[in-house]
């Protein structure tokens, strides 16, 4: 008796050992966003893809909520994060050396792959009158926090439809978890947030008692900032997907898109794995969020403007999408 769990005791470590699983884990976080947000969900659907895998490949992703975009780059690249999601005009910016990174070019940047869609969306309390940009004169509007995405759309399309916001209204700057609160509590009139649909910040608004409504963009605004900006495209928030909302009609916006993002010497095989078992398990995949219902894998490869990084870019040859 003792002889054989001596015996099965060595097979277990022999077996261990050989497939080094135990000897060398491979630990990475992934940055996302504010958990009523769509990253959040995100970090854990990629997470939970590599995580399965973890005999074969030794890795262990865990998920982090953060100030979201413009935190997760630069955490990326100070290497207190392995990976993050980010919106693709801040991959952008931060490639470039533009906006928060200016004169500042983070070469160091790789994209991974791009997700799903995210609208500039403006929630705004039906009792403020907020019907469009030119009346948030004189109210309390929340543009976001300086970690956040959607704090540089708030500027750009102050800027295209001529609002100062140091004189015209009250800025604040609040994470987007606290928006939704903020917004039902009377203490914020709107707040920015972009962001893929259907998402937890939005419901919790839409499901209060102070009614709520998305503040539409004019298309000769939208405009402007899709001739000016590569990364912006128009966009739409759908109203069916928030029953109780007050507008009867998708609300007109503009947009970016969500991408996968890494550093450089994060090594290959890690983002290797990660790319192989989103794009393997594709369908599986895009059931764990309803905000990845319109994705293709081809659509997957759009929207980067850093380099690929060689571990995503082996993925793609072998798969024949690259
Ligand atoms: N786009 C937002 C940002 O970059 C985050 C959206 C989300 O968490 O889903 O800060």
């Amino acid at each position: 008796m003792k002889k054989l769990f001596v015996l099965s005791l060595a097979v277990g470590l022999s077996a261990i050992f050989s497939t080094g699983a135990l000897a060398a884990t491979k630990y990475v976080t992934i940055g996302t966003g504010g958990v009523t947000g769509v990253y959040y969900p995100t970090g854990g659907a990629i997470s939970k893809m590599v995580n399965k895998k973890r005999d074969e490949y030794g890795i262990r992703a865990t998920v982090e909520s953060t100030g979201g975009s413009v935190f997760n780059v630069n955490a990326i690249m100070s290497g207190d994060l392995e990976f993050g999601v980010v919106q693709s005009d801040r991959q952008y910016q931060a490639y470039n050396g533009t906006a928060d990174w200016d004169g500042k070019p983070q070469k160091d940047l790789r994209a991974v792959f791009s997700i799903h869609p995210e609208s500039v969306t403006i929630v705004a309390a039906d009792e403020s009158g907020i019907k469009e940009v030119a009346d948030f004169k004189g109210k309390i509007i929340n543009i976001g926090n300086p970690g956040s995405g959607q704090r540089g759309n708030a500027m750009d399309l102050l800027e295209a439809a001529g609002l100062d916001p140091e004189k015209d209204f009250q800025a604040e700057g609040l994470k987007a978890a606290e928006s939704a609160g903020m917004l039902q509590d009377g203490r914020i009139d709107a707040f920015f947030y972009t962001v893929g649909h259907p998402n937890g910040s939005v419901k919790e608004a839409v499901a209060g008692t102070r009614k709520v409504r998305f503040v539409e963009i004019k298309d000769e605004t939208v405009k402007k900032l899709t001739d000016k900006f590569s990364y912006y495209a128009p966009a739409s928030i759908p109203v069916s997907m928030y029953p109780g909302v007050a507008n009867e009609e998708d609300a007109k916006t503009f947009g970016v898109k969500a991408t996968f993002v890494t550093r450089a010497d994060v090594p290959d095989d890690v983002v290797y794995a990660i790319v192989k078992e989103v794009f393997d398990n594709f369908d599986e995949f895009k059931k764990l969020h309803p905000a990845y219902q319109i994705l293709t894998k081809e659509s997957m490869l759009q929207g980067l403007s850093a380099p690929i990084h060689p571990g995503a870019m082996k993925y793609y040859k072998e798969a024949g999408l690259l």
